[in-house]
């Protein structure tokens, strides 16, 4: 009976860290086999660059880039260095064998004997009245990557959270914007002191407590926001040509069901400066394991790194 097949190394997950990842393992003669998901998490192959328009801050494009056309570029290297790809979701893995079995959504079983997790986070929505409307038209789940754009130049601009990241995705915008509404539901913010002295020290951020946005309004773009004061259920219309959601991310690491590390909010705990997580053999990269950066960039770098760290792993040194 022919032996079954085992693989070097499952890259899971087919964003910049994934593709980073295949292109490092591909290179190194690794033979990768990666699983790109079919809209894992709501989020097509190629992860959550597909879902904006113009990437300005991705070295190598001077004019910028299309989300789409980064990723299909990435994806192509990745094939072309020799990575094969599978659009399927991983469902589960068996972490507690040598080799690790991996389990995709067709009931296929794959046996790995490394294990790249690139499973990248998702980015909360408020599901505001007509956020689909204005998704990438001035609502958005990033300040850093979107901040700059011309459309918020000198415009009002709104943040929902209360959060660490809520305050600083409103100080970030203050560069941009004219102003800053702060909006949260509670009356006061769960983010730290240091950040809320932060706050209270910028004149441009202006909070708006007890209140919740319920509608985005414009034409082709956003140009009004209507908030709603939770107490007295009162609605209001404010000008704003932005609306950026603070209000956290989750990390895609539901089908790893107990058997890695993960901190409170469910992302991959891995060792600082490595992919490496808490079971031998298996590496993280990207966002799944960065609630700090969440950069595109920063997740190939990371994916490179995951992807040496297997290669050593793999090789026993
Ligand atoms: C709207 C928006 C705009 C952004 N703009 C910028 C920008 O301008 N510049 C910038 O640097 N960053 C930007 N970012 C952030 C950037 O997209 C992320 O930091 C980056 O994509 C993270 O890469 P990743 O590889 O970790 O994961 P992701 O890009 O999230 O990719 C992960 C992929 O894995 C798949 N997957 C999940 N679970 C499974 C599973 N079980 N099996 C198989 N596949 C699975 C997902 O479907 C997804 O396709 C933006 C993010 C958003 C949401």
């Amino acid at each position: 009976m022919a032996e079954e097949k085992v693989e070097n190394v499952v890259i899971v997950g087919s964003g910049p860290a994934g593709h980073t990842a295949a292109i490092y393992c591909a290179r190194a003669m690794l033979e990768p086999l990666m699983f790109e998901g079919f809209m894992a998490g709501g989020i097509a192959a190629g992860g959550q660059l597909t879902t904006t328009t113009e990437i300005e801050n991705f070295p190598g494009f001077p004019e910028g880039i299309g989300g789409i056309d980064l990723m299909a570029r990435m994806r192509e290297q990745a094939e072309r260095c020799g990575a094969r790809l599978v659009t399927e979701t991983v469902v589960s893995v068996d972490l507690s064998q040598r080799p690790f079995v991996v389990t995709s959504e067709s009931g296929e079983t794959v046996r790995t004997r490394a294990l790249i997790v690139a499973t990248g986070a998702i980015a909360r929505r408020l599901g505001v009245e007509n956020e689909e409307q204005f998704w990438q038209r001035g609502i958005s789940a990033c300040a850093v990557c979107d901040g700059a754009l011309p459309i918020f130049r000198d415009k009002r601009l709104v943040v929902v959270g209360g959060g660490d990241s809520a305050i600083e995705e409103a100080l970030y915008l203050t560069k941009f914007g004219s102003e800053v509404l702060l909006v949260h539901r509670r009356d006061a913010f769960r983010a730290s002191g240091a950040m809320q002295k932060k706050l209270r020290d910028n004149p441009k951020v202006k909070p708006v407590m007890n209140s919740t946005v319920v509608r985005a309004e414009g034409d082709r773009f956003l140009e009004r926001v209507v908030l709603k004061d939770v107490q007295t259920g009162a609605e209001s219309a404010v000008e704003a040509a932005g609306l950026f959601y603070g209000i956290g991310h989750k990390p895609n690491t539901d089908f790893l069901a107990g058997q890695l590390e993960l901190n409170e909010a469910g992302y991959v705990i891995t060792k600082p400066g490595t992919g490496v997580t808490s079971v031998a053999g298996v590496f993280a990269a990207g966002d799944v394991q960065d609630p700090k950066y969440r950069q595109a960039i920063v997740a190939a770098g990371s994916g490179a790194k995951a992807a040496l760290d297997a290669e050593r792993y793999l090789s026993g040194s």
